[in-house]
């Protein structure tokens, strides 16, 4: 596989074209931001710690019949994925509060949702990521109907899927960001699944592993990133 022209470059990936139409290289890289790139710092390691914890999840939600985007890994840092026609919208699954639904709503960090709820932002950079509803979604185009049940229906069960995972290495999936786009027609995962866009506690202490230890200035970032992997079976060199 041929890697040519960049198509986007983000602070923690790129994404170029290849020589196949239907396929892009996905690169992780180690840089990484918080608060609309407010916060910036370097993170050796991250880059491959990350591409290789977004591959493993891929492949256990394609093990469950979830499809995704994801083909292969091409190198440390560096994955071949499908190319789909992005959703400009980031679902989010929370069975803890955490983050953003906390200030909202006047909530205390760790209360249990139950059931798990459901949020649908816009991607929208210079609007800070609004949250939106399904009749904005439509009234817009910026979905249809039946792509934004798809949407639903996968993220929660993706939900099932990671819950029980990361529950098996004795973390709690607190919340996380999915984004989706089509592929010939069917709505397909994209993006990633990396403790960048989730949280994870471990269950007993609730000590944070996931990108809050960098948005809290908490340290052992990375490291924190390899644990909650090699707890889920991960191997990192
Ligand atoms: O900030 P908030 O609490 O709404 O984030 C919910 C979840 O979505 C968190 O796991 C966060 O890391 C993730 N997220 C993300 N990218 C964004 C916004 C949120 O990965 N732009």
């Amino acid at each position: 596989m041929e890697k040519r022209e960049q198509l986007y470059r983000g602070k923690a990936k790129s994404v170029y074209h290849t020589d196949d139409p239907n396929k892009l290289i996905l690169v992780f890289h180690d840089d990484t931001s918080a608060f609309d790139g407010k916060k910036i710092d370097q993170l050796d390691r991250k880059g491959m710690v990350n591409n290789k914890f977004n591959a493993f999840i891929m492949e256990k939600l394609e093990a469950a019949g979830i499809p995704t985007h994801f083909e292969q890994l091409l190198s440390d840092q560096e994955a071949v994925v499908k190319r789909l026609d992005m959703f400009p919208i980031e679902c989010v699954v929370r069975n803890l509060g955490a983050g953003s639904i906390c200030r909202r709503l006047g909530l205390e960090e760790g209360i249990e949702l139950n059931p798990p709820t459901f949020e649908f932002f816009l991607k929208n950079d210079e609007l800070g990521d609004p949250m939106i509803n399904e009749y904005h979604i439509c009234s817009f185009a910026w979905a249809d109907e039946q792509s934004v049940e798809s949407m639903k229906a996968m993220s929660f069960a993706v939900n099932d899927v990671l819950k029980a995972l990361f529950l098996d290495g004795d973390m709690l999936l607190v919340d996380f960001k999915l984004e989706f786009g089509l592929y010939k027609g069917q709505v397909v995962l994209g993006d990633e699944f990396t403790p960048d866009g989730c949280r994870i506690w471990d269950k007993d202490t609730r000590e944070k592993l996931d990108k809050d230890r960098f948005r809290q200035g908490l340290g052992s970032v990375v490291e924190s990133y390899e644990i909650a992997g090699r707890r889920l079976g991960l191997v990192f060199d």
